[in-house]
């Protein structure tokens, strides 16, 4: 199992595969592996201390980032995300970027942005909609139809404590008015919008 793959020129720690949605364009269903990972279904999940020896083995120097992402969504281990993404910090020296569905106040049961912004620099939200409806024909979120403003909501709260926020849909899944709508919701919410062409949600680049 990979817990640490290289993609282009970044670094993306793989957590764990647990995830809430089963999107449709999800690059689950079509391979087992991204980038220079032989497989990313894990079978056992890496504790905080494996993925920063993990990510000392291998040569960071030309990555001031690292990025957690996976084959699952980060914030259903919120402890030991939270725990890595210091440690990422404290002994790499590095800055930290989580790629996250948005559902992370769902999956805890509680607000989480507060603890994320102590140990993100930057976060990248998959938006995937234009609507609650359309959400969830996209993700089949296992939270239902409340999945989509909990996105929002989550957004927002992002906005104001974490500098760099960005948003994304993935280009095709959804109609050309329904892109656009949803580029000025990441307007209205003052974060950066992004359409990925590749047709795979993870990772972001
Ligand atoms: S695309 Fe992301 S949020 Fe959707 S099913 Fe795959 S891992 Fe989960």
């Amino acid at each position: 199992m990979t817990i640490v793959y290289r993609y282009g020129k970044t670094y993306y720690v793989n957590l764990t595969n647990r995830c809430p949605c089963r999107c449709v364009f999800c690059v689950r269903n079509r391979t087992d592996a991204l980038g220079d990972a032989e497989c990313l279904w894990l079978d056992k999940e890496p504790t905080p201390e494996e993925v920063i020896a993990e990510l000392e083995t291998k040569d960071l120097s030309g990555s001031d980032e690292i990025v957690f992402c996976g084959y699952g969504e980060p914030t259903e281990r919120l402890d030991d995300l939270i725990a890595s993404m210091r440690m990422v910090r404290s002994r790499l020296g590095k800055r930290v970027r989580l790629d996250t569905n948005g559902l992370g106040n769902l999956i805890n049961g509680r607000d989480i942005v507060p603890e994320l912004a102590e140990c993100v620099d930057r976060i990248s939200i998959s938006l995937n909609a234009s609507n609650a409806a359309e959400y969830l024909d996209i993700t089949r979120s296992k939270f239902g139809i409340e999945s989509y403003q909990a996105v929002l909501d989550f957004i927002a709260e992002c906005r104001k404590s974490i500098q760099g926020v960005t948003v994304s849909i993935v280009g095709g899944y959804i109609p050309e008015e329904s892109e656009r709508k949803c580029a000025e919701i990441a307007e209205k919410y003052g974060v950066a919008f992004r359409i990925r062409r590749c047709g795979i949600s993870l990772p972001m680049d």
